[in-house]
């Protein structure tokens, strides 16, 4: 993965070329805000003098290395990012990969799509047919820029919100040195005044920028993990279930988020967990931080309702290892900021990301709603929700349940999950969901060698029992088929940006 900049890294470059870089980069717009801001930002608290120094040469590096990559770069061809990376010997190739598409964003790099078109041979309804495939090829170049060139800063990542696509993970407020966004499961604010331009948040944001050129390249490049164009990389996929009771009473499907994070803080792999509980407003999902088995306990099963769980992780300093649980928007959020390291001290501490597969969330109020118009219940009977074979189905404190069609309940759903390509959260260290494998058993995926070991771990000490995925009905083949249709329906995000590109 990523190699986190330090100075290391600038080992096979001369020192005047070092110097050249260095003074450029401490005059980059954001460094400079960044600087600027220090009283303001250690007010708040959130960061000691030191971490801010930390913050700062993070900053800095990654512009020195960006600037050198540039130049490197300037007058060439249009290339693949693999291929620069192949050009590039003085770093890391994820480096220069993540860089290239870093540098795009700054308004230096300009982006060529080339669209070809190839037939397929596809079953469709058992009959095999010709289908015609587009095939897209992104090539990358320095621009010839004026001389009045300015680089782009970047903007609050108030126009992610406004554009309506804006997923509301909460992440850019905890990313945020001087606390100016606000962030909740439905609304996002951002304090003009206090703002300071830095540009952090949009760098971090899953939905201001795509890097997924950047992370199919990667893939290219790192041949340990079987890759699926539609569930993405992984090592290995399995259907399991817990073998503890008082998992079992909690547990949405498996309960396997929940024994395998009992296995991290009973073996001390982590000293906190950042998931949901249900609030005091009933079927309402509140952000937790939880560092003991019983209040573990209280976040099994799924809340439908979205919550803006990373706004909390900026609260998680004091822990040296946490566990995230998140949705694949969350999981992608801190991916990015793996791409674009921003050396907060609580991003370094996340240790093990577990996803969750999601299909869409729904706001809370719409949650109600649906109750309400689609079962004529009140909502405080309902003990359990669940998706399962194309169905909605709720499960009442009288030990009877409903269900109607999905397609009935796909209008509440929150617009913003329109936006959203990715099932099986792709990017964590382990996914589960309930797609491909029985009632009472999780869909699993791991992706990781952290992911692998501790599924391994939790069935070593008797919490989990599996089978392979491939061997249980309807499997890896259903899931998949669900992944790609997701894929295949996702809206394109476009922002409206003040600077032109
Ligand atoms: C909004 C949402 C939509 C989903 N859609 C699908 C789907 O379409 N297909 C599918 O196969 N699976 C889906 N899942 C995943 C599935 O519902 C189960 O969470 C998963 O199978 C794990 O089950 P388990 O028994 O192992 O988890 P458990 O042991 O019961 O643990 C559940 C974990 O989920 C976390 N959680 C609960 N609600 C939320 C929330 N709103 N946001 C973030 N974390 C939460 C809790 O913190 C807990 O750690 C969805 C989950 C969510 C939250
Ligand atoms: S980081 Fe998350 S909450 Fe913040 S703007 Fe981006 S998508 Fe929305
Ligand atoms: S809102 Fe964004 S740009 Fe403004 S100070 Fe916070 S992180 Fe920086
Ligand atoms: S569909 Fe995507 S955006 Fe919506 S909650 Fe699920 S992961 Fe997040």
């Amino acid at each position: 993965m990523v190699q986190i900049i330090n100075s290391k890294l600038f080992e096979k470059i001369s020192p005047n070329d070092l110097i050249e870089a260095t003074y450029k980069a401490s005059g980059n717009f954001q460094v400079r805000a960044f600087f600027e801001a220090k009283d303001e930002i250690l007010k708040t608290g959130k960061y000691t003098e030191e971490e801010f120094y930390e913050i700062l040469d993070g900053m800095v590096d990654a512009e020195t290395e960006r600037y050198l990559i540039l130049n490197k770069v300037k007058g060439k061809k249009p290339l693949f990012l693999e291929e620069i990376a192949e050009i590039i010997k003085e770093f890391p190739p994820e480096n220069v990969i993540r860089d290239i598409i870093y540098l795009k964003e700054q308004g230096y790099i300009e982006e060529h799509i080339e669209i070809k078109t190839k037939t397929v041979i596809k079953k469709i309804k058992g009959e095999e047919k010709e289908v015609e495939e587009k095939e897209y090829f992104y090539r990358y170049q320095v621009k010839e820029l004026p001389d009045n060139f300015i680089e782009h800063y970047f903007e609050p990542i108030s126009i992610v919100y406004d554009a309506g696509v804006c997923c509301q993970c909460g992440w850019c407020a905890s990313i945020c040195p001087v606390n100016a966004i606000a962030v909740t499961a439905d609304t996002l604010e951002i304090d003009d005044e206090v703002c300071m331009k830095c540009g952090l948040c949009y760098s971090v944001c899953p939905r201001s920028f795509s890097i997924e050129q950047a992370l199919l390249s990667m893939k290219k490049i790192d041949k340990s993990l079987q890759f699926s164009e539609k569930i993405n990389g992984y090592l290995n996929t399995y259907s399991a279930t817990t073998t503890k009771d008082k998992i079992k009473k909690v547990r949405q499907d498996g309960g396997i988020v929940t024994s395998l994070l009992e296995y991290l803080l009973k073996n001390k792999l982590v000293d906190a967990i950042v998931a949901v509980q249900h609030s005091k407003d009933f079927w309402k999902p509140e952000p937790v931080i939880v560092d003991n088995l019983n209040d573990l306990y209280k976040t099994g099963g799924t809340k439908y309702a979205n919550a803006s769980t990373l706004a909390i992780i900026g609260q998680t300093k004091n822990y040296k290892n946490i566990a995230v649980v998140g949705t694949p928007c969350m999981i992608n959020a801190i991916e990015k900021s793996n791409l674009f390291p921003t050396r907060v001290p609580f991003f370094n501490n996340i240790k093990y990301k577990i996803g969750l597969f999601c299909m869409e969330s729904f706001p809370y109020e719409g949650v109600l709603k649906l109750i309400k118009e689609q079962f004529d219940k009140d909502f405080t009977k309902v003990t359990k929700m669940d998706i399962s074979g194309g169905k909605f189905i709720i499960y009442l404190d009288s030990g009877e349940d409903l269900r109607v069609p999905l397609n009935n309940v796909k209008s509440y759903a929150r617009a913003n999950c329109h936006y959203c390509e990715d099932l099986t959260s792709d990017y964590a260290d382990i996914s589960v969901g309930s797609i491909g494998s029985q009632a009472g058993w999780s869909s699993v995926i791991t992706r990781s060698k952290k992911g692998e070991e501790i599924f391994q771990g939790a069935v070593e000490v008797g919490l989990i029992e599996f089978q392979n995925l491939k061997d249980v009905k309807p499997g890896l083949g259903l899931l998949e088929r669900i992944a790609d249709t997701k894929r295949k329906n996702c809206k394109p995000i476009e922002l409206i940006k003040n600077q032109k590109t």
